[in-house]
This record gives C-alpha cells, sequence and structure tokens, in this order.
C-alpha cells in the first residue's frame, strides 16, 4: 500500500499533528495524484471540531485538492501523468446503484467524502483528505485544472468555487439579473467573482464596510453594511437572487424582503441554529427560500472550465502546513482574505 505523509486531527481539541498513513492500492481505475496545494475550508475546522458530531479520529482533513498525476490505473482514458487535477469534496457516489445520476450524485444516499467517511474500495478503511502529499482517486471524481489557472489559488475552486457556482448557474445569475451576496468571506468573494463573470450585477452586503475596496475591485457593483438599517430601506425589494454565505444567524425576514415577486434567496453557509422564517415572508411575492450543497462532478468541471475562460481564482493566503492550527483560529476570527492555501511542499521542511 503506498504511504503518505500529513496532518491529522486525533481529537476533537488537540492541534492537526504529523501523521503517516497508508492510501490504498491503486485498481485500475484509480489515478494517484501527488498533492501540491490544499485550501482550508470552515467545514475542515467544524468537522475536527467534532462540532457536527459526526467526527471518526484520526482525521486528515482536506477537500480543495490539487496537484499532479503521478500514476494512472490500465483502464483510466481520461488522465495521463504529469495532468494538472483537483478533488472536491467527494471521491465515489452511489455505491450499488444501478444508474448514476450524474446531476444529482452529490445530494443522493452513498456518497463518499474525501475526507471522515468510510472507503468501501479499501474494506471500509477510513477516507483521508488534502492535507497529506497524495491521495488516490477513481477516474470518474478526478477534475481537470485549466492549464492558464495556477494550482494554489485554483484549490478553493474545488469547495468554495462549485458552492458558488451551483446556485449562480441553477438561478441563471447573467446579465440583467441583480445578486446580493451575503458575508465577504472564502465563499463570498468567489460569489462575487464568478457572479460577475457570469454577467449579473452584484452586490455585497455584509456586516461592515471593512472588505468594500476588495468586493468592488473583484468584481461587485455595490457594496452595503448589513448593520446599517438604511440598507434594507433602500434595497427593499431590489434582487433576483440573495445568496447567503453566512454562517451565524441574521434576519432572515429582513432579508427575503430585500427580493423581487418571485426572487430566491439560497442557503449555503450554515448557522448553527433553525432559520425562522415568517410565512408572510415567502407569501407575499411568492418568494423562495432554498439551499445548495456543492456540485456534481459535471457541474464542477464546468465550473473550472468557467473559471479557466475567465480566468478566475481564489484570493489566498498561502501557509505552511505547521502553520495549519494557526490558520484554523484566524480563520473563526475571519482574519483571511480570502483563503488559506497549504502548500504540501512544506511537509518536508
Ligand atoms: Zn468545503
Amino acid at each position: 500500500m503506498p504511504i503518505a505523509r500529513g496532518y491529522a486531527a486525533t481529537d476533537a481539541t488537540s492541534p492537526l499533528t504529523p501523521y503517516t498513513f497508508e492510501r490504498r492500492e491503486p485498481n485500475d481505475d484509480d489515478v494517484v495524484i501527488d498533492i501540491k496545494f490544499a485550501g482550508i475550508c470552515h467545514s475542515d475546522i467544524h468537522t475536527v471540531r467534532n462540532e457536527w458530531k459526526n467526527a471518526v479520529y484520526p482525521i486528515v482533513p482536506g477537500h480543495e485538492i490539487a496537484g499532479i498525476v503521478k500514476a494512472v490505473g490500465s483502464k483510466v482514458t481520461k488522465f495521463k501523468v504529469g495532468d494538472r487535477v483537483g478533488v472536491g469534496c467527494f471521491v465515489d457516489s452511489c455505491v450499488g446503484c444501478a444508474t448514476r445520476d450524474l446531476d444529482n450524485e452529490h445530494y443522493l444516499p452513498g456518497l463518499v467524502q474525501t475526507y471522515n467517511d468510510v472507503d468501501t474500495l479499501n474494506g471500509n478503511a477510513p477516507t483521508h483528505g488534502g492535507y497529506s502529499d497524495s491521495i488516490v482517486v477513481k477516474e470518474g471524481y478526478v477534475l481537470s485544472i485549466p492549464e492558464n489557472l495556477p494550482l494554489d489559488a485554483a484549490a478553493p475552486l474545488l469547495c468554495a468555487g462549485i458552492t458558488l457556482y451551483s446556485p449562480l448557474h441553477r438561478w441563471q445569475a447573467g446579465p440583467g439579473k441583480r445578486v446580493a451576496i451575503v458575508g465577504m468571506g472564502g465563499l463570498g468573494h468567489m460569489g462575487v467573482k464568478i457572479g460577475s463573470a457570469m454577467g449579473a450585477d452584484v452586490t455585497v452586503l455584509s456586516q461592515t464596510l471593512s472588505k468594500k475596496d476588495d468586493g468592488l475591485k473583484l468584481g461587485a457593483k455595490d457594496y452595503y453594511a448589513t448593520s446599517d438599517e438604511e440598507t434594507f430601506k433602500k434595497l427593499a425589494g431590489y434582487f433576483d437572487l440573495i445568496i447567503c454565505t453566512a454562517g451565524v444567524a441574521i434576519d432572515w425576514n429582513a432579508y427575503l424582503a430585500l427580493l423581487k415577486p418571485k426572487g430566491a434567496m439560497v442557503v449555503v453557509g450554515a448557522p448553527e441554529h433553525p432559520i425562522p422564517v415568517h410565512a408572510f415572508s415567502l407569501i407575499f411575492g411568492a418568494k423562495e427560500l432554498s439551499g445548495s450543497m456543492i456540485g456534481s462532478i459535471k457541474e464542477t468541471q464546468e465550473m473550472l472550465d468557467f473559471c479557466g475562460e475567465k480566468g478566475i481564482v481564489s484570493e489566498i493566503e498561502k501557509i505552511n502546513i505547521q502553520q495549519v492550527n494557526e490558520a484554523y483560529e484566524r480563520v473563526l476570527k475571519s482574519d483571511v482574505r480570502y483563503r488559506f492555501v497549504i502548500d504540501m511542499a512544506s511537509l518536508d521542511a
């Protein structure tokens, strides 16, 4: 079995520490990837700290993976050694299903997450993610990263990028559409870039104006502080689509009031508490409140190709893996513009 080196959490409260483990012996349809970079997603922190009550230790987190193909199995046709590739939030789906629903595989039972899950192809061993030097993934779950995108800044596209692209695409963000992005963090800044590249008029709704210059630079047309009550008066009935990346409680009824008739508000951030919404906030104006989670492999490739065409990557701060615990604390304080990416070469340091 191939040996991998990485960093793992061994319980909910200790820092991540160096960890050596076995990857599965590659199958005919597997791609072996040398991991070059891995983004730090807030869900990595939720998972390793067992805030979602599903942690099985040790956990090697990381589902924003960018690297180079090191070897391919005999039945692999889409990739060859040296290709630039990515791996996102899942590495298998619909185990045992007769038909694979290629548009909705990420919403169906049988999804195998990139880490903190069970690898049925490897005797139910735990899956381990991208905070490591290599990974073995079935060809159908490997993505191509366009040649013109730098691998380090492309890594966050695999989770943050597709999380915003999917609802923007599904609700047809484009010319003539007014889109609000709530929250200007790792997710939100991708929404600004992708939404404006699609041709929509993008407005950022953030607690304060501290990141306003960045928001406008990345493509937003307007930027408002939600701490200012005037914002809600001024923008009433204004938006076709609101995408909420906030992981904290907000006044949902106040935001729904910002939608035009038949507009949609889509939840992609996960606040801790249930969402309190008045029926009339939806009834008046036939408004829609929906959710969205990452995207299928097909849609993720479409997103990467779109980003290649438009030259879109994440705004990143690159770190060595030895700084990962410090980076977690900074993510919790929103002290990053806008995504940490671990340089895996630092494993040798
Ligand atoms: Zn993520």
